[in-house]
């Protein structure tokens, strides 16, 4: 299975990163496919190959009612032949949001369990009540994040050509900075910027994965937590795409943005660097997000 496109680089011009004599270029992850777009499509890749391979013929995953990889796993599907069902957290959600009605559309079945229950989705005992009578199901983590998924992502930097010295990513689960980790040349090094409060844990879940120290996370941009946003936030994005014609998501992409460019106004970077911006997708989070922005009186462009 290959990439769908090459994956462009986009230098982003500004008189504000002239002034800081440094170069940025943002990796289009998220041109890679509408839906199963950015990081997720490298998360997905080689677990599918390894699916199809073993023959199995339904995909298990689970996510929120908004999940980028819900949404990713039942385009797959539907795009590779596999049936999918996907565990969601929280109630039966009707009618369906935005997310979720896409995914009902590419054929995901979902079953919904309450939060406390979900809690335990890795157990055997939770497999046994919620799964069992599934055939010849293939698992795939929530977030998608296990070895196949940080193979996937260590080919995200695979076709650059240009040297550079630093890379920014947005972390959930932590699998697509492993794999970027991976993949650096000695002088390189990775800022991760989680987009969870207290995103303590991930520190160790990364050190699961990688084979070298040159790496970081900044945990000064979650904005409140994981989904929380706030005005700042929202107009960012917004002045961001206006200027950068390059859609930003509030919850992934948008915060870590939002933190580079506030390191780069605290003259966080060495001057003369270049630095590589993965945009790992999510835009279709963009709709739900705006439903529930409505109330306040803000929109995302
Ligand atoms: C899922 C997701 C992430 C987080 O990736 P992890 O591998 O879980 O750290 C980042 N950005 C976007 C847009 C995502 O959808």
């Amino acid at each position: 299975m290959y990439l769908p496109v090459k994956v462009p680089l986009q230098e982003i011009r500004d008189p504000f990163l002239e002034e800081k004599s440094l170069h940025v270029f943002v990796k289009r992850e998220d041109l890679i496919h509408e839906k199963i777009s950015g990081n997720k499509w490298r998360k997905l890749v080689y677990n599918l190959q390894y699916a199809k391979a073993q023959q199995f013929s339904t995909l298990v995953t689970f996510g929120g009612a908004f999940s980028n990889h819900i949404a990713a796993t039942a385009a797959a599907g539907k795009e590779f032949g596999f049936k999918t069902i996907g565990v969601i957290r929280g109630e039966e959600y009707l009618p369906l949001n935005s997310t979720l009605h896409y995914a009902s559309a590419c054929g995901m079945e979902f079953r919904y369990v309450n939060r406390s229950a979900y809690r335990e989705k890795s157990s055997r005992e939770f497999q046994e009540k919620y799964l069992s009578d599934i055939q010849d199901y293939y698992l795939i983590p929530e977030g998608g994040t296990n070895e196949l998924a940080v193979q996937g992502c260590e080919e995200i930097l695979a076709d650059m050509e240009l040297d550079f010295d630093v890379v920014c990513c947005a972390c959930g689960t932590g699998g697509t900075i492993s794999g970027l980790i991976n993949s650096l040349k000695p002088h390189q090094k990775v800022i991760g910027f989680p987009a969870l409060k207290g995103a303590g844990f991930l520190a160790e879940e990364i050190d699961k994965y990688v084979r070298n120290s040159q790496w970081s996370l900044n945990l000064d941009y979650h904005f409140g937590g994981y989904a929380k946003v706030n005005e700042n936030l929202i107009d960012f994005v917004n002045r961001f795409k206006v200027k950068h014609k390059i859609p930003l998501d509030p919850i992934y992409t948008g915060k870590m943005m939002f933190g580079l460019w506030d390191l780069i106004e605290k003259d966080y970077f060495r001057r003369g660097s270049t630095i590589i911006v993965v945009h790992t997708g999510g835009l279709q989070g963009i709709v739900g997000m705006n439903e529930r922005l409505k109330n306040k009186g803000l929109q995302i462009l």
